[in-house]
């Protein structure tokens, strides 16, 4: 799950990390009496999206003048960047730049640790950093279960150039990242830029952060930044309805139970010259109401011109499966062409059940993902 930077951020005051102080607003009605409090030389409004490089594409406006923040405001709400239409702005006083440091933590899946990458010259993205000069990022990692030791503090000191009671605050500022992004559960947590002022202080000035989405109920904090309203209606439905889906952009809708078969699925499709409409795996036990459920998401999808339902029967029980197909027909009418292939426990029941209501089932999988390819076109 992404956070949005003013989410991020007040994430990372509970750790004790320094940011500079803002507001959140959605309208431009709200401005004015939000930023009463701020008092600054300099002010920033930053477009909210759930991307990057907000900088390059005119998402960001620094003024000294806080009687201009509504205009500079205007220009932001409404924008586009990237896909993502922006509905929300953090508005924030400004700070004194004296150099931009790169630092974060993300999973290593290859290493099974925490990887960690810090680089002094901050403010750009760390990907061109570290194609133009290699040598001047730091990368390192970290073993889960011993986590952020001293030594890993004293390489990142070594490793920056600056005086002394900076590189105090830089080093209690590393530890404290390490514990948000650690108690947070988080996946990726990116601080870029990461400040120093010419007063000398250290502050995190901007904030990337994703949380692992199957942690995510650990921390009800953190699950109140949901925002429904910037998700896929159909995925927030599949979310609702605890099935796991995800949409693509094919033309084939596909049912399956289990995550292994749901992905072989989607491989062979694709070998066959076709393209799937989505990943949905029903899950293990599905009844028919789940499957009902199921097929109501895949029809709300306007790319799909034929689906597929892909049963192996274990735990599920195929006939629950005919049911619950029966059931989203009555409810939602469904006029698209559908092929199945099922096989496994209660076989021969569905079988008769989906004959008895003019519909047809294989049991070769490889037949029946050739057949809708040619029914989808
Ligand atoms: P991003 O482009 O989405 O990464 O947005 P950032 O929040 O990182 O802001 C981009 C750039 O705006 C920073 O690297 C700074 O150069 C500048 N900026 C952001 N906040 C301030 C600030 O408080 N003072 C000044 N002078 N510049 C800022
Ligand atoms: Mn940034």
């Amino acid at each position: 799950m992404k956070l949005y930077e003013f989410q991020a951020k007040e994430v990372l005051r509970k750790f004790d990390i320094k940011t500079p102080k803002g507001v959140m607003v959605e309208s431009l009605e709200e401005i004015d009496e939000k930023i009463k409090d701020l008092d600054s030389h300099l002010y920033v409004v930053k477009a909210q999206v759930h991307t990057g490089g907000r900088g390059k594409a005119g998402g960001v406006k620094v003024t000294k003048n806080k009687g201009e923040i509504k205009e500079l405001a205007s220009k932001i709400l409404g924008m586009k960047i990237k896909e993502h239409t922006v509905k929300k702005l953090y508005i924030e006083e400004g700070v004194n730049i004296e150099n931009e440091i790169y630092i974060s933590f993300l999973f290593n899946r290859e290493e099974g640790r925490h990887g960690f990458i810090c680089s002094n010259e901050g403010g750009m993205e760390i990907e061109e950093v570290a194609k133009k000069w290699p040598e001047k990022v730091l990368k390192m990692s970290v073993d889960p279960v011993a986590g952020f030791k001293p030594f890993h503090g004293r390489e990142i000191l070594s490793y920056l150039p600056y005086e002394m009671p900076v590189l105090k605050k830089l080093y209690a500022f590393a530890n404290s990242l390490y514990r948000a992004y650690m108690e947070s559960d988080a996946e990726l947590l990116e601080i870029n830029p990461l400040v120093i002022t010419k007063e000398g202080d250290v502050i995190a000035c901007d904030a990337k952060m994703v949380v692992n989405d199957n942690a995510v109920f650990r921390h009800k904090d953190i699950a109140a930044y949901m925002d429904r309203a910037a998700m896929d209606p159909l995925e927030l439905e599949a979310k609702d309805a605890d099935l796991s889906y995800v949409r693509l952009d094919g033309n084939i809708g596909c049912l399956v139970n289990g995550a292994g078969l749901a992905m072989a699925t989607m491989d062979v499709i694709k070998n066959f010259g076709g393209d799937p409409a989505n990943f949905l795996d029903i899950g293990g036990g599905a009844k028919a109401d789940l499957v009902e459920k199921a097929l109501g998401i895949i029809v709300q999808d306007k790319n799909v011109k034929a689906i597929l339902i892909n049963i192996f029967g274990g735990i599920v029980r195929t006939d629950e499966v005919a049911k619950g197909l029966f059931a989203a027909k009555e409810k939602f009418g469904i006029d698209l062409p559908v092929v199945i292939r099922l096989v496994g426990t209660n076989e021969e029941e569905a079988r008769k059940m989906l004959s008895d209501h003019g519909f047809t089932a294989v049991s070769e999988m490889n037949e029946a993902i050739k057949e809708v390819i040619k029914i989808a076109g």
